[in-house]
C-alpha cells in the first residue's frame, strides 16, 4: 500500500515555521503534498488577521518571501510537493464556494497553476477545490487542464460523460457498497482512483476534530483488504491549533511506517499510479 499525506491551505498567511514544527519531522519519511492557495482572499480562521475580514482584498503568496524561500528548500529535499488549492479560496458574495461560481475557471486554473509554479519552480499535477466543491463549470475546466482531483468528487450529475463514466459511477456505487456491509466504521466510504479521459480523481481519508487514531487504523486495514493506497488529509492551522490532533497525526504517521506493506510517497505518484 501506497501511503501520502495531503495538507490544504498554505498561502501568504501561512508562517514558515508553523509547518516546520508540525511536518519537519513527518515529511523526512512521508512527502507531504501542500495544497496552496496562490492569492488568498481574507476569511474568518486562524492565523488570518481579521482587519480586512468582508473585503474582496487578496494577498500573493510570492509576497511573503520566508515561506517562500522555506518551500523551495523543502521541495529540493522532496519533502514537500505543491498542489493547487483554488485561487482565493474566497466564497462568492452568495456564499457560493469559489469553484462553483460563475466564473472563467479554466483561466483560474491557468493563471493559478502558472503562478505558483513560477514562484516554487516546481509541477503542478494536483488540484484541491477549497470546500471540496465544483460544478458543471469547473469540472469541465480542470479536466481540459489535465489537472488530477485529490479529494472525492462523486456527484456524476455535474460530469460531460466520457468513455470512463459508466464504469466510474459503478465503482463509486461499489465503494459505497463495500464500505457498509464492513464491520469497520470507516472515515470515508470512496477507496478507488478514478480514471477519465484527461485526469485523475483520488479519494483522501479526511483528520478532522473527533477522528480517531482507532478510526484511522481500521481505515488502513480495509483499504489494504481491498489493495487501495491511503491518502490523509489534513488542515495545518488546525493541527496547530488541536494538540490531540496533531498526537493522532503522530501516532498514526508512526504505526503506517511500522507496517511492511506501507510504502510512503508522494500523492503526485499515487494519483498517477497506472491501475487499468
Ligand atoms: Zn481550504
Amino acid at each position: 500500500m501506497k501511503f501520502s499525506i495531503r495538507d490544504d491551505d498554505t498561502s501568504f498567511f501561512t508562517n514558515p515555521q508553523v509547518l516546520h514544527n508540525i511536518y519537519g519531522e513527518v515529511a523526512q519519511s512521508v512527502p507531504v503534498c501542500l495544497a496552496c492557495v496562490p492569492f488568498h482572499g481574507v476569511l474568518s480562521r486562524p492565523g488570518i488577521p481579521s482587519t480586512d475580514l468582508g473585503t474582496r482584498l487578496t494577498y500573493d503568496i510570492n509576497e511573503n518571501a520566508e515561506l517562500i524561500s522555506y518551500l523551495r528548500e523543502s521541495l529540493k529535499l522532496g519533502r514537500f510537493t505543491i498542489a493547487l488549492h483554488g485561487y482565493t479560496h474566497l466564497d462568492s458574495d452568495n456564499r457560493t464556494p469559489e469553484f462553483c461560481g460563475d466564473y472563467d475557471h479554466f483561466h483560474l486554473l491557468q493563471m493559478g497553476r502558472h503562478h505558483l509554479e513560477a514562484s516554487l519552480n516546481c509541477t503542478i499535477q494536483l488540484f484541491v477545490p477549497p470546500h471540496n466543491a465544483l460544478n458543471k463549470q469547473s469540472l469541465a475546466a480542470l479536466s481540459r487542464s489535465s489537472l488530477s482531483l485529490l479529494g472525492s468528487y462523486n456527484s456524476f450529475m455535474n460530469r460531460v460523460p466520457d468513455r470512463y463514466f459508466l464504469r466510474n459511477i459503478i465503482i463509486s456505487y461499489y465503494d459505497r457498497l463495500r464500505c457498509f456491509v464492513s464491520p469497520y466504521a470507516l472515515i470515508t466510504p470512496y477507496a478507488s482512483n478514478q480514471h477519465y479521459t484527461r485526469h485523475n480523481e483520488h479519494p483522501c481519508v479526511p483528520l478532522i476534530p473527533g477522528i480517531t487514531f482507532t478510526q484511522l487504523i481500521n481505515t488502513y486495514y480495509y483499504l489494504r483488504r481491498i489493495s487501495k493506497n491511503f491518502i490523509l488529509a489534513t488542515h495545518y492551522w488546525e493541527l496547530y491549533e488541536n494538540p490531540d490532533m496533531l498526537n493522532v497525526l503522530y501516532q498514526f504517521v508512526q504505526f503506517m511506517l511500522n507496517q511492511p506493506d506501507v510504502l510512503p510517497c508522494s500523492c503526485e505518484e499515487i494519483v498517477y499510479e497506472s491501475d487499468i
